[in-house]
């Protein structure tokens, strides 16, 4: 049934700049759109909740849901780059470096996949809590298992989260008990992509679930592998791919060593250049970290208008290395954000925006700023506009899909976070909404003690609706540095509820 929401709205325009409405109506329609979106300003007449359902010529049920101050309605978080079977590994392994980490914890614990009924029963719980983590969007690898990997697709489209997954290729340097044969790892392929596109579509005709090709790294896959990916792919030009590149110095030695014979005279081979020579860099290739990327390489991905998927909590505990990213948006190469657990110790986006902020200030700190321009990104600490971008509309770009999701928008599909940060403490009469997080101050206890919400003392004098935008700016900067799941009231994606702290209690 069509919904009514009405309160405040958070959502980001471009890199620098989002708009935070304090008081508004969204109307989603029954197929997940955003039917209508009208900010009620004092100026204006005011607008009446019926006249806003007779300007969108509502008639029938309708579910209505009336956002309290310290709520606010955010975009749903985009992931675009995780990998499901390593969830058990969370927090496991954390003294590793890539390579050493890859052999000693990851295979050992992906080859359980191999078990389609231990995968099913664990990616149902994997998936759930991605979903509770505020993520609305997901680009999932898989194990190299097409089984278990099927049952991801379908555990996710089952809870209605929009997802892109992939099965590894990978055929060799890989453990003889997790390793898959190069004649089979295509085909595998190819059966998984058919099942992903034949499941059921959303409401409004477009999928759940899309299909993406998952080559797992550069030295998993042997160079017969790569011909026959390159071939696959194309003849399949609206596939995604989604893959590793420079995470880590001795990865990339090895490519090195391993491609050496694709350089020319006065040209050698990168990494980037390795998939590019077997067709897999493209407009709609994810590549995962890109901490270690060459003058040419950086050329080059942003020639193919490939995405970057910034994995900083990843990049810091595996001790890789800082991503470039504000360089990366000066030359217009599309970034979004990924968890990469288990690298990544942590399901949340809220968690990898965190660890953002803090690898720009690193950045910052030692490395001289290259532009004067005062909207140039590099070697600068990232903008709480920018970083909110990144997580969302940055992800969206990534996916391809900015047209559908990544923000607020009439006609985009309505996938969205009900945020709530209004209590703090033991007593508070909130509590049976929104449990208790320490890490944040809550609206609710400012209220109370009669605090500024905003924080400021720039002694400016500003109206009453310049004040409540500046209180939203504040909520969603404490949201985006202090909270977790346990702030997200309700999940939403294509306009179905799907998960959040009240969907927990509710079942
Ligand atoms: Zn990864």
């Amino acid at each position: 049934m069509p919904l009514l929401i009405s309160g405040s709205i958070i959502s980001p325009i471009d890199k620098l700049h989002y708009k935070s409405l304090p008081n508004a109506f969204v109307y989603v329609a029954d197929d997940g759109l955003i039917k209508a979106i009208h900010q009620l300003t004092p100026t204006d007449a005011p607008m009446t909740e019926e006249a806003f359902l007779r300007k969108v010529d509502h008639r029938g049920e309708l579910e209505k849901l009336h956002l309290a101050k310290g709520e606010f309605l955010i975009p749903g978080l985009i992931d675009t780059h995780t990998h499901a079977p390593q969830f058990p590994n969370l927090g496991a392994g954390q003294e590793y470096e890539l390579l050493q980490w890859l052999d000693n914890v990851v295979f050992p614990m992906e080859a359980n996949f191999k078990d389609v009924d231990f995968a099913t029963k664990a990616y149902n719980r994997i998936v759930e809590r991605v979903i509770d983590a505020g993520t609305t969007t997901c680009c999932y690898y898989g194990s190299l298992h097409r089984d278990a990997t099927k049952e991801l697709a379908k555990i996710a489209h089952k809870f209605g989260q929009r997802a892109f997954v992939g099965k590894c290729n990978m055929d060799r340097k890989s453990p003889p008990y997790y390793i898959e044969r190069t004649e089979e790892s295509v085909p595998h392929t190819k059966e998984l992509i058919k099942c992903i596109r034949e499941l059921s579509p959303s409401k409004d005709g477009s999928p759940y679930v899309y299909p993406i090709l998952t080559p797992r790294f550069a030295i998993s896959t042997t160079d017969k592998l790569l011909e026959e990916l390159r071939d696959f792919a194309d003849s399949d030009p609206t596939l995604a791919i989604q893959t590793h590149i420079s995470e880590n110095p001795a990865e990339v030695a090895e490519v090195k060593e391993l491609f050496d014979y694709l350089s020319k005279p006065g040209n050698p081979i990168t990494y980037a250049g390795v998939y590019d020579h077997f067709h897999l860099l493209r407009g709609n290739t994810i590549l995962a970290h890109a901490v270690h990327l060459e003058e040419k390489e950086l050329k080059l991905i942003k020639e193919r208008e490939a995405g970057i998927s910034h994995c900083p909590t990843s990049n810091f505990n595996l001790t890789s290395g800082m991503a470039k990213v504000g360089d990366m948006l000066d030359r217009g190469i599309k970034v979004g954000l990924g968890t990469d657990v288990g690298g990544g110790f942590a399901p949340s986006i809220l968690r990898t925006i965190q660890d953002a902020s803090i690898a720009a200030k690193v950045v910052a700190l030692t490395s001289p700023i290259k532009s004067p321009d005062p909207d140039s990104f590099a070697s600068k600490p990232l903008k709480i506009a920018t970083l909110f971008w990144l997580a969302t509309l940055g992800g969206a770009q990534v996916c391809n899909l900015e047209h559908k999701i990544g923000s607020l928008e009439v006609g985009k599909s309505f996938d969205a976070i009900v945020v709530d940060i209004r209590n703090t403490h033991r007593h508070s009469h909130h509590q049976e909404v929104s449990p208790l997080n320490p890490n944040i101050w809550g609206v609710g206890d400012d209220l109370e003690l009669g605090l500024d919400i905003r924080r400021r003392n720039d002694g400016e004098d500003v109206d009453d609706e310049e004040k409540l935008k500046q209180e939203l700016d504040a909520m969603l900067e404490r949201l985006m540095f202090c909270g977790d799941d346990r702030n997200l009231r309700r999940v939403y994606v294509q306009g179905r509820w799907i998960g959040g702290t009240e969907h927990r209690r509710r079942d």
